[in-house]
């Protein structure tokens, strides 16, 4: 166990917050190609900028009772629900990994993983100016930090390749696409960070929780909804869950079969 330091965990706490707020800023502009820079955070609704009062996260959202000040048009449960998934992730983090390099590492997948979980969901979207730079900044960090950059390399060829060949294949027999270039590219990203065994346990959650859900689904609506959770939803999650207690899975896989 890591010991835990009040000072440090406030400060990660205060940084999920922050992070969610401008994570909120790439979920809503990103896919519709707008600048995340500028202008600053604006009322979806009336377009009147917000002032820094206004935009403290999840504070503001509960002071103004989730309406704007200026047009009272509502203001989406979206808002607050990311910056305090992002600080809970973050925390998370902070209590399997301790005040280290890695931590810093592993937030900045994390916040990637909230953004690509959220984007996929409402616009069924893996926007390339987050899975191609990630794929990047996943191979420099592990050539400092675990998992290494020969697990990072061989985990970015295993994440991508594998699918890109599974999409191909499907692609060759039905004639129809199964899974989008994005998802080839987010598992190229998280092989990057996380190495070809982590990459590979990150698989086989998303597709046990994919198949788990995607059947409660059909049969709820009785065979429709094709796709109604897209695959980089799952892939985000088990991607998290992979990052925090991946290396448990494998030592307990390892022992199984030894
Ligand atoms: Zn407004």
């Amino acid at each position: 166990m890591i010991a835990i330091n009040l000072v440090e965990l406030v400060i990660v706490s205060f940084l999920g917050l922050a992070i969610g707020s401008f994570l909120n800023v790439v979920i809503h502009r990103l896919p519709r190609r707008q600048s995340i820079v500028s202008p600053g955070s604006r009322c979806p609704g009336c377009r009147t900028t917000l002032r820094w009062f206004d935009n403290i996260p999840v504070l503001s959202y509960a002071v103004l009772r989730g309406r704007c000040r200026t047009c009272g048009s509502g203001i989406s449960i979206r808002y607050p629900l990311v910056e305090l998934i992002t600080a809970g992730v973050f925390i998370w983090h902070y209590l399997v990994f301790g005040w280290t390099p890695l931590l810093a590492v592993r937030l900045l997948f994390a916040a990637s993983m909230v953004a690509l979980f959220a984007i996929d969901l409402e616009h069924h979207l893996l926007p390339d100016a987050i899975t191609l730079p990630g794929i990047a900044v996943g191979l420099v960090a592990s050539l400092f930090l675990p998992p290494g950059i020969a697990d990072a390399l061989i985990g970015t060829l295993v994440g991508g390749g594998v699918l890109w060949l599974i999409g191909e294949a499907y692609f060759r027999y039905s004639g129809e696409e199964g899974l989008g270039g994005g998802d080839v590219k987010m598992l190229g990203m998280i092989g990057a960070f996380l190495g070809w065994k982590l990459v590979l346990v990150t698989m086989m959650l998303s597709s046990v929780a994919g198949s788990v859900i995607g059947v409660a689904v059909i049969a709820w609506h009785r065979g429709g909804l094709k796709r109604a959770l897209p695959f980089g939803t799952f892939l985000a999650l088990a991607a998290l869950a992979a990052s925090l207690y991946g290396e448990q899975i494998v030592t307990w896989y390892a022992g199984r079969l030894g």
